[in-house]
């Protein structure tokens, strides 16, 4: 399914969910010892997801916020190389809490940590999104987190609702949901006016939009509403839509289906409309893939190009390069993102999906461009 629009009522109808969740939820900002009961609860928000087949990928801060209590660190702003130490020792526990509390309910967590890096390297962006899909594949929950031990500023996302938008977009997800301390979007600021109105809904993040972020910026750690437009507008331009409701109530996301407060971010497209736009317009190839008849014929209807199907190529490329496809005429038809470089593909074309190991010496996709990774004209 994917309506391209989802409200609370159909959130439960979206296919693949990332849930990010703040520091200020998961730490208790008094004591700074982790919520237990409120994670409890959240794991069996996550359970009704899964049982009505959503794959689910959760964004979770709180590596720095525990850490730093367990090392008896001072209050008050830390030094990045302190951040850092704190992130190390807070991420074994985050985790940690995060397995004990999912496990009862039959829930596996995996757990990625990701730097800015890994988002804009192609190499490392196409190995995240594989393992990322993999585990979805596998019924997980991939934890994710930003690499902070070893990030530093110049690479660092520095807040985890940019990062979970990168993700989202990543893995095509249809909805992003920010789990924050406040409500959404106000066109004023809650805290010192009584007046101010929550806007329900955002389909495009305008200046005046952006505007009214300046002034309702939530003390969330290192986000705010600043940077969960930021994540908006990177979810909008790719067929995601996301919403931003307050967390720290037990089940969350129950309230949200129940009609929470909340501001949605919709999406007019859908991700894999985006996607496919993206490689049909805005990429420019680096090579040619020539197919035979009844490769177009396959293609024609929706179908993936395997090794057998290619009888000529043309150019030097790497894997996730963008390449056009054409008939043994000449004609251009469509073009996708190739799963292996040129060198690799002048190995397989033609074989047997069943001989890459043995002409490759490695076993990769069973597929040079997958469907999802392809745009027809
Ligand atoms: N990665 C940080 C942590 O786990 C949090 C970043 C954020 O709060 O946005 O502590």
């Amino acid at each position: 399914m994917n309506k391209g629009v989802l409200d609370n009522k159909s959130f439960s109808e979206a296919r693949c969910v990332v849930v990010k969740i703040g520091s200020s939820l998961l730490v208790d900002n008094e004591t700074g010892s982790l919520r237990r009961s409120w994670l409890e609860a959240l794991a069996e928000d996550i359970e009704r997801c899964r049982k009505r087949s959503q794959d689910v990928i959760i964004v979770s801060s709180g590596a720095i916020a525990l850490g730093r209590r367990y090392l008896n660190m001072k209050s008050g702003d830390l030094r990045l190389e302190e951040k850092q130490a704190a992130a190390a020792a807070g991420m074994v526990r985050l985790a940690h809490a995060y397995q004990e509390c999912f496990e009862p309910h039959d829930l596996s967590v995996a757990q990625i940590l990701l730097t800015r890096d890994d988002s804009e390297n192609r190499r490392r962006y196409l190995n995240a999104r594989s393992t990322l899909i993999t585990l979805l594949g596998v019924g997980a929950i991939p934890l994710i987190n930003e690499n902070d031990t070893v990030a530093t500023e110049e690479i660092r996302f520095g807040d985890n609702d940019r990062l979970a938008a990168r993700v989202a977009v990543m893995v095509s997800a249809d909805l992003l949901v920010l789990l924050s301390d406040t409500d959404g979007l106000y066109d004023g600021d809650p805290k010192t006016n009584s007046d101010v109105k929550l806007i329900t809904d955002v389909t495009e993040v305008t200046g005046e939009i952006e505007k009214m972020a300046g002034v309702a910026a939530s003390n969330d750690s290192s986000g705010g509403m600043v940077t969960k437009l930021a994540a908006a507008k990177q979810c909008l331009g790719s067929g995601c839509s996301m919403v931003i409701t307050k967390g720290q109530h037990m089940k969350p996301l129950l309230a949200l289906e129940n009609g929470a407060k909340c501001t949605w971010f919709r999406s007019v497209g859908n991700p894999q409309s985006a996607r496919k736009n993206w490689i049909a317009g805005t990429l420019q190839p680096c090579g040619t893939f020539v197919i035979d008849k009844g490769a177009v014929s396959a293609l024609k209807a929706g179908c993936s190009l395997l090794p057998a199907g290619v009888s000529g190529v043309d150019g030097s490329f790497q894997r996730g390069d963008t390449i056009l496809i054409q008939t043994m005429e000449g004609e251009e038809i469509g073009r996708g993102l190739t799963a292996y470089s040129s060198d690799d593909v002048r190995l397989i074309m033609g074989h047997n999906t069943d001989d890459i190991l043995t002409l490759l010496g490695y076993r990769g996709r069973d597929e040079i461009i997958h469907r999802d990774d392809l745009a027809m004209n």
